[in-house]
């Protein structure tokens, strides 16, 4: 090429036919299952993505097409964890304090990220820590692949202050860039889940973050605190570990968004114990309400099963050690807890998109979504633990994870 040539080239920025074209080339998803995430079975079609988006369900292969044979896998939207602490993690084989260098610190949320995207979980919404804002930047540029993630910052407590001081941090948690607020309106599960916040207290969180446009989700143990943030408008009931069935009607009446986490986030404890004893709450006599807990949530989770019109959504309270293991609620969900296979698919998808405000982007596979799809080894419609063998990730029209069948171990507890 002469040199003036290339200059001028350079200076209009004009591209080899090649690279353009690799630019708008379309990408074709071969699959003979698919699960919208809306309940329906698609059988033997192509999902055509152009840039991040599905541009079509169906149809002829589209000229020039790139083409991922999904064929032998079961393919879905990307999941969605809607309470994952992905920022929590271990040092020194401790959960980690004030003692760890930042850097460190930083390093393991981005393995946490890794972990979580690779596990099939392409959003997450994180209730929530500071640092989470950084990883939610450096994700959303492109800098390093995780999650697309939705923080709360720091959640707010009964010791926030009086229900004006509530208001006003509402207000600054906005400002600060928060998606959402997260209170505390009970206590742990380690020291029995009673009401900690006053009906007041929550009225304020809920009501200031309704005028500000926000969603809020509340970590709710006992009877009576669920009830309060119910009446008080809040999007979501965390945990929950002793709902009873008219908190549970009053939810379906309101259309609050349940939230049982019963497949994780206790077992992890136990799976890490050495590395949580001795912290705060996480004492022989926690571990010992813990033990109790892992059959109470089940059970409340299958009293939650028979309210028609409940909408429970996906979320694992993923802590230190449990990233990565994202799916297990899926299983426990299913095999103990009886929940429909399909009704544990949508929950993570179309239905945790619609709690977070984001069904019109994510959730579903349909044209318009953003090409946010996962595919598992195995169908989990027929087995459940299919769902630990992902083998194909997508997030915004980007490949993550395209492995062959068969050669995904999934990991152990760390
Ligand atoms: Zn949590």
């Amino acid at each position: 090429m002469p040199k003036i040539f290339r200059l001028l080239c350079s200076a209009l920025l004009c591209l080899s036919p090649a690279l353009a074209a690799a630019q708008s080339r379309p990408v074709v998803l071969k699959a003979a299952t698919v699960l919208d995430g809306k309940g329906q079975t698609i059988r033997n079609t192509i999902i055509v993505v152009e840039g991040s988006k599905i541009v079509r369900v169906g149809g002829a292969v589209p000229a020039g097409a790139s083409t991922y044979d999904l064929s032998s896998l079961t393919v879905m939207p990307g999941w969605i964890d809607t309470h994952s602490h992905i920022y929590h993690h271990f040092y020194h084989d401790r959960y980690a304090g004030s003692d760890e260098p930042p850097v460190h610190a930083m390093l393991s949320a981005v393995d946490n990220a890794v972990a979580t995207l690779n596990a099939g979980f392409t959003t997450i919404q994180s209730p929530g820590a500071n640092e989470d804002k950084d990883l939610r930047e450096a994700i959303g540029r492109g800098l390093i692949p995780g999650p697309r993630i939705l923080t709360s910052l720091e959640a707010l407590y009964d010791s926030s202050g009086p229900p004006e001081k509530i208001r006003q941090l509402v207000r600054e948690r906005k400002q600060q860039g928060a998606d959402f607020i997260k209170i505390f309106a009970s206590a742990s599960i380690r020291d029995g889940g009673k009401q900690t916040m006053t009906d007041a207290q929550i009225q304020a969180a809920c009501g200031e973050a309704k005028a500000q446009g926000l969603r809020v989700i509340v970590h709710a143990h006992s009877d009576s605190s669920a009830r309060a943030a119910v009446l008080a408008g809040c999007t979501s009931i965390e945990h929950g570990a002793y709902l009873t069935d008219p908190v549970f009607d009053l939810m379906v009446q309101h259309g609050t968004y349940y939230d049982p986490n019963v497949g994780l986030v206790l077992q992890n404890y136990f799976d890490n114990k050495s590395k949580y004893i001795g912290i705060e709450n996480y004492n022989e006599q926690g571990f010992a309400f813990m033990q109790k807990g892992i059959q109470i949530v089940l059970d409340t989770f299958k009293k939650s099963l028979t309210h028609k019109g409940l909408k429970i959504v996906y979320g694992t309270d993923a802590n230190a050690g449990a990233h990565g293991r994202n799916y297990e609620e899926f299983v426990r969900r299913v095999r103990e807890g009886g929940q429909d296979p399909m009704a544990a698919i949508v929950s993570a998808t179309s239905l945790s998109a619609e709690s977070l405000g984001l069904e019109k982007q994510i959730g579903s596979i349909a044209a318009g979504m953003d090409a946010d799809i996962v595919a598992t080894d195995g169908n989990p419609l027929q087995d459940i633990t299919a769902v630990r063998r992902v083998v194909f990730v997508m997030k915004g029209g980007k490949v993550f994870e395209n492995l062959t069948p068969g050669s995904k171990t999934p990991p152990a507890a760390k």
